[in-house]
């Protein structure tokens, strides 16, 4: 299907657009129509059977959509009276800080969509003003639908480019979990849905234990082994947990809509799995790791993320205190 014009009855309709169900094309255009007649004109040379269409005619409505669809690119036919154009631009654009680009999907961080204008022939200013102000494109009308076509599928090469770097710059390379800057962004994240939900939120602070010692005594390919082996284990987790490199032999795992029961059981699951782990480079080695558990319970509901990592890591430091190989929880703050 070329031009989506059904929508999935459990997702909210944003007026006047459309999604297709099935496999996603190749680029997802989503039109703001502020010029109608340019609609039929976009439907005939954007039918293409690698692009799905969609449109909306107000800019409310397209940042709705593009919040819900995430399309490649997002093509803006502007009104023929440069005035009204460039207060169309300016509109759409000037909010783009809090509008398309904080078009994001849950945990992989805000995407940027770009913007191709088109233009009236006659304004030159229109295009000036939209690209001054952000549009990656402008195009005069009446356009040759090939250089459309073209444009529309070169934004969104670059669109799922630098989405593709992103994702890669918020992964750490050798446990393939993620890092710890997407562990901070994504904690404050979480916390704040739990307080706006009344739900918990825990995290598990894990440290391998002597590992200083491992790298001495077996040399650092096997100490990089060990590392990219716990982030095998911590991926093969609950969907739900988001399982992050926090430094060196350090991981921390976010469990959301989880208590402390929950993040205990959790961690003793992580703790065993951990020791039973089984080496290329060194078959008779075992490793064990230590392990702190808290969640909002344990700061009061009141703190904030580094509230919560403080006292995971306070837990976990006892745990290291008492012997190592074993789990400590934060206790439960006094109201
Ligand atoms: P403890 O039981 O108290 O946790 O002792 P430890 O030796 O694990 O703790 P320490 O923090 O003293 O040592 C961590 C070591 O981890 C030091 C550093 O050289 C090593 N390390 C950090 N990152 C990497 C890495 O990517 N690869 C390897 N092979 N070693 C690393
Ligand atoms: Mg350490
Ligand atoms: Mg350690």
């Amino acid at each position: 299907m070329n031009v989506a014009d059904s929508m999935s009855s459990e997702a909210p309709r944003p007026n006047g657009s459309s999604v297709a169900t099935g496999l996603r094309p190749s680029v997802r255009v989503l039109v703001l129509d502020g010029a109608p007649l340019i609609r039929q004109l976009l439907r005939v040379h954007l039918a293409d059977l690698d692009i799905e269409l969609h449109s909306v005619s107000t800019i409310g409505e397209v940042k709705r959509a593009a919040a819900m669809l995430v399309p490649d690119v997002v093509v803006v036919a502007l009104p023929p009276d440069p005035h009204a154009a460039i207060r169309t631009v300016e509109e759409l654009l000037g909010g783009l800080a809090t509008g398309l680009d904080a078009v994001g999907i849950a945990g992989s961080g805000a995407i940027e969509v770009p913007v191709l204008v088109l233009a009236p022939v006659e304004a030159s200013e229109v295009l000036v003003r939209s690209l001054q102000l952000g549009a990656f494109d402008a195009l005069r009308v009446p356009f040759d639908p090939d250089e459309l076509r073209a444009r529309v599928r070169g934004a969104a090469r670059v669109r799922r480019r630098l989405d593709a770097l992103r994702r890669q710059a918020q992964r750490d390379a050798l446990s393939g979990l993620w890092n710890r800057a997407f562990f901070d962004a994504r904690l404050d994240e979480e916390i704040g849905e739990a307080l706006r939900h009344e739900r918990e939120v825990a995290v598990i602070m894990c440290d391998i234990d002597g590992f200083k010692r491992l790298n001495d005594l077996h040399g650092h390919p096997f100490g990089d082994e060990v590392i990219a082996g716990v982030g095998e284990l911590l991926l093969a987790g609950r969907a739900e947990d988001v399982p992050c490199r926090y430094g060196g032999e350090e991981f921390a795992i976010i469990l959301p809509s989880t208590d402390i029961v929950g993040a205990t059981d959790a961690a003793e699951r992580l703790r065993l799995g951990i020791s039973s782990l089984r080496w290329e480079l060194r078959p008779q080695v075992a490793v064990t790791a230590s392990l702190g558990v808290a969640d909002l319970a344990s700061i009061g509901r009141r703190g904030r993320a580094d509230a919560l990592v403080a006292a995971a890591d306070a837990a976990l430091y006892r745990a290291k205190r008492s012997g190592r190989d074993r789990i400590e929880v934060a206790a439960t703050a006094a109201d």
